[in-house]
């Protein structure tokens, strides 16, 4: 049996205890949930604002899906961007898409801003496509991003493919035509069934790092203003016109003006509004699971650091996590052993929805049959795929809160302001989560931000 073990918990490095909340307190705004939408949204709401900010965590701080991800740096969302824009227009769909894009800047400014050392790699990663209908879509999104004035990814087309010849003229300014060797060399495989492939901006970091570093910085930076109680689970929400009551498992209340759920959309907590309409209901329908598996085994450092994607044919939506899916594979130095810098190889695709009312564990196993078929991946297809004797010294599965509409919910809840969200991951939520932080910033301070994509909506109480 192989524990679910993932590297970013393995590099975590603290000493603090964990100190759980032993006393009724108030504050200006509570958080609830420690992974990185709660650091970073405790992190601008203290820069930003005057307020007292509490954060509740049920377990430690980023051990969630902050501490079990893939670790990818990246801006795209899970669905497409042209169903986007026919839901919202252009111009929003635009908009929230430089809305995730602002993020990069964000974390440098928080990097800058706490002195963070936690590593960020930035690079430009890398997409293959092994069929026809993969390169449509990646062009129409190209078109869309274009149209929007987004700068375009820049798409290449192997030449002995021939795809080219049977694209309509309109794509023709948004791709380039190189010899598939060129192509191949870019995705760091032989497999030379891929022959079109996407670059794009991609980084790589190990978020539960990141976030217990700066709630570090934010303990010692804010005193006064800030505290942050871990093992500290909220059982119950009570929402009144102008502030929240908040009961946690050891039978503490806390009580704010505003209240922000960062808790990726898991919480298993009852949420009572004496101020309006039944939001619990609702609520505990936003979102539906997806257990994501990864992999990673060590190597020498061989080459820099990287994120490959790589869609073989026919791919389903979801369902079994051990047959054909896409493949993802992120490459970045992982310190040392025995004196070596060493490589850590990170390979992730399947998934599986969890069903509804279904209760995932993170102590549940890692997937023996599930990273087998990661190797068989990586063996497959990776130019540096693992020697003979690699060990897999890390196999583990996380959780991703997916909404209806594939966005991230950020903002007030219509039905009572005092509840506020940034949750949802939706597959892709490190970007997404350091936007929405910055954005509950701006709420709390008292701006009312420009309508986006990633607003609250419920037909019961319009805005
Ligand atoms: C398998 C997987 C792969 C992923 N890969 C990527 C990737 O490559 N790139 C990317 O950008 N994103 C990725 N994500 C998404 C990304 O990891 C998350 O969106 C991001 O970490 C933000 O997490 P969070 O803070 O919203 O949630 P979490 O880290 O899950 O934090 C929520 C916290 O809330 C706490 N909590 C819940 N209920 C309560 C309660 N009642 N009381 C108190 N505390 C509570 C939980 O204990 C938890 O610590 C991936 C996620 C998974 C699971």
């Amino acid at each position: 049996m192989i524990p679910n073990r993932s590297p970013w918990l393995a590099q975590l490095n603290r000493s603090r205890p964990a100190v759980p909340l032993a006393q009724d307190t108030a504050t200006d705004v509570v958080i609830v949930g420690g992974g990185i939408a709660g650091a970073v949204t405790a992190y601008f709401a203290l820069k930003n604002t005057d307020s007292s900010v509490v954060l509740l965590e049920a377990d430690r701080v980023a051990h969630g899906a902050t501490g079990h991800n893939a670790g990818q740096i990246t801006s795209y969302f899970e669905r497409p961007f042209e169903s986007i824009v026919q839901e919202f227009g252009l111009e929003l769909a635009s908009a929230g898409q430089r809305a995730v894009e602002s993020a990069w800047g964000l974390l440098d400014e928080i990097m800058a801003d706490a002195a963070l050392r936690t590593p960020v790699y930035r690079f430009t990663g890398h997409a293959g496509c092994s069929e026809f209908e993969q390169l449509v879509e990646h062009l129409e999104e190209n078109k869309d991003r274009a149209a929007a004035g987004l700068a375009p990814e820049s798409v290449l087309i192997a030449k002995e493919s021939n795809w080219e010849n049977a694209l309509p003229l309109f794509y023709k300014d948004l791709y380039s035509v190189v010899p598939q060797d060129d192509l191949l060399a870019l995705l760091e495989t032989d497999d030379r069934r891929y022959l079109a492939c996407i670059a794009s901006q991609k980084g790589c970091m190990n978020s539960a790092v990141f976030t217990e570093e700066l709630m570090g910085y934010l303990m010692a930076s804010y005193p006064g203003r800030f505290s942050l109680f871990e093992e500290t689970m909220v059982t119950k929400v009570t929402l009144s016109e102008d502030r929240a009551l908040l009961q946690t498992k050891q039978e503490h209340t806390v009580e704010a003006l505003r209240v922000v759920l960062c808790t990726n959309g898991f919480e298993q907590f009852h949420i009572e509004n004496v101020s309006g309409s039944d939001i619990n209901t609702k609520f505990h329908h936003l979102v539906q699971g997806r257990i994501g598996y990864m992999a990673g085994y060590l190597e020498s450092m061989n080459a820099a650091p990287t994120a490959i994607s790589y869609f073989p044919k026919g791919i389903p939506e979801t369902g079994d996590p051990t047959g054909e899916t896409y493949f993802y594979l992120t490459r970045r130095p992982h310190g040392e052993d025995e004196g070596v810098a060493k490589n850590l190889v990170c390979a992730g695709g399947p998934e599986q929805v969890l069903p509804n009312q279904a209760h995932y564990t993170r102590e549940e196993h890692c997937r023996e049959d599930v990273r087998e078929s990661l190797d068989e991946f990586l063996r497959t297809t990776y130019h540096h795929h693992p020697g003979p004797d690699a060990e897999y010294a890390f196999c583990w599965h996380g959780l991703m809160g997916y909404t209806p509409g594939g966005l991230r919910r950020i903002g007030a809840e219509p039905c009572n302001p005092v509840l506020l969200y940034n949750l949802g991951c939706n597959g892709v939520g490190i970007l997404p989560s350091i936007y929405g932080a910055k954005r509950i910033a701006r709420i709390l301070s008292g701006e009312t931000p420009e309508r986006s994509i990633f607003d609250p909506i419920d037909q019961r109480c319009p805005i």
